[in-house]
């Protein structure tokens, strides 16, 4: 039997930059290749070398379309790397409205922070030469000896679990896990059968609401702000979140029809991520199928208005209140939101929404975390308006769903922890040892282990 040999160059204690390498035997595995994020520390590392050689790879598997898993990617080619990126069709085609909008932000932060822009349009469209469209379910084989099956993780459209078979044993990549209930996705896929498990821990410490609190708190914050004829301002991360925020916001507006406070999606890249969404129903939830039989665009209601160009971004501003605006970055650290932030934080009576994980360094981190005031070029900008989170539109598992997921599992050998904050790993690591009786470790950054 071939050795099987499990390095982790990213998402191993940290949250970003997610990137696994199975060695089983010769043969070279890359699971992920994220972009690290947070502080320009973190991105200093983009540029930096691999800790393998991309044109040895023999393949590589993307779980999910998020920048934390998918924004090396072009590197690789720029690297050396000649072959496949296999992947769900739906993460394919969200890769590459998330990998373009990297592209563009990364040569603005170039230009701030003095950082290489790391790898050229060319790489990129190599990257995009090389996807190979993989379903759920389907066994997908390597070589003889090592065969891979995708499973619906229930965290964004086309996201993955990689079932990886090879050397007489199972290998489990959790990738980024689903929460239950979630407005469009469908529930994560329970597996039984693994050796190992390599599993996230983002929320490893935390529970959610649960939906009905959720899609409540986002009302009642839609509420005051009318209340108040003040703006509130949705930070939301273009795939996933934004769609998911619409069909809430769509099904008040359906069953208020003397409700009229316009809602502007202004975000380009979140319009381009709706449309795969649109074109991938079938990957969506049972309510969400149903909702669609009924209304033919649950992304859409006669309120909202889409902003694509920046003159009609810009008009916002002399809009009347009450009104609602969702855009991008999901952390605050580039795009749209930037200008919207820095003109409505001074005001008491607005609201500004936080709706999911902000990563250290990161604005939306900043914010989040009681800031007073924050920097937009060479302005301070001072914090008035009212910062609230809700975690519970995080596409992540909280702690529980991501231990009964474990449980399903009959006795791995082994569960290594990744994707997770430093200080929040070791307690997710206790509560498996307690909960479950598994054994457990926390991956580490470049040291190799032996899957034995
Ligand atoms: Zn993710």
């Amino acid at each position: 039997m071939p050795a099987l040999k499990l390095t982790s160059y990213g998402a191993a204690g940290e949250v970003t930059g997610s990137c696994h390498l199975l060695q089983i035997g010769d043969f070279k595995l890359l699971i992920d290749c994220g972009f690290f994020q947070g502080s320009p520390e973190n991105y200093q590392k983009n540029g930096e070398k691999f800790g393998f050689n991309p044109a040895q790879l023999n393949a590589v598997i993307l779980t999910h379309a998020h920048l934390d898993h998918c924004g090396r990617l072009p590197l690789l080619y720029a690297r050396g790397y000649t072959g496949s990126v296999y992947t769900t069709e739906a993460t394919s085609q969200l890769s590459q409205v998330v990998l373009d909008d990297n592209f563009f932000i990364m040569k603005e932060r170039a230009q701030k922070y003095k950082l290489p822009v790391i790898y050229t349009l060319s790489d990129l469209k190599k990257l995009y030469s090389h996807w190979q469209a993989i379903d759920y379910y389907q066994n997908q084989k390597l070589n003889n000896n090592i065969n891979f099956t995708l499973h619906d993780a229930g965290h964004i459209l086309g996201s993955a679990i990689i079932e990886v078979k090879a050397a007489g044993k199972t290998i489990i990549f959790s990738g980024d896990l689903g929460a239950k209930n979630m407005p469009l996705v469908k529930d994560v896929d329970y597996l039984s059968e693994a050796d190992y498990v390599i599993c996230e821990a983002t929320y490893g410490n935390r529970r959610h609401e649960g939906a009905p609190q959720r899609n409540e708190k986002l009302l009642s914050v839609v509420k005051k702000t009318v209340l108040k004829n003040s703006t509130l301002l949705i930070s939301v991360f273009a795939v996933e979140r934004t769609q998911d925020v619409l069909q809430v916001l769509n099904d008040y507006y359906e069953t208020h029809l003397d409700w009229r406070v316009p809602v502007y999606l202004d975000s380009p890249m979140a319009v381009s991520a709706t449309r795969i969404y649109n074109h991938h129903r079938e990957l969506l939830n049972y309510s969400a199928q149903q909702d669609l039989a009924r209304d033919n665009d649950i992304f859409n209601f006669p309120h909202l208005k889409i902003t694509n160009q920046l003159e009609q971004s810009q008009a916002i501003n002399s809009a009347p209140t009450p009104k609602i605006i969702l855009a991008g970055s999901g952390m605050a650290e580039g795009g749209r939101i930037l200008h919207h932030l820095a003109r409505y934080a001074p005001d008491s009576r607005n609201n500004i929404l936080f709706m999911g994980y902000q990563v250290a360094g990161t604005l939306g981190h900043h914010l989040t975390h009681g800031a007073f005031d924050f920097h937009y070029f060479d302005n301070i900008i001072p914090v008035k308006a009212n910062v609230e989170q809700i975690d519970a539109f995080s596409a992540h598992a909280d702690q529980n769903d991501l231990l009964e997921w474990l449980r399903h599992f009959k006795k791995p050998r082994l569960v290594l922890l990744g994707h997770g904050d430093k200080n929040i790993l070791p307690i997710f690591k206790d509560k498996i040892s307690r909960e479950l009786k598994f054994d457990c470790q926390i991956l580490t950054s470049g040291s190799a282990l032996d899957l034995i």
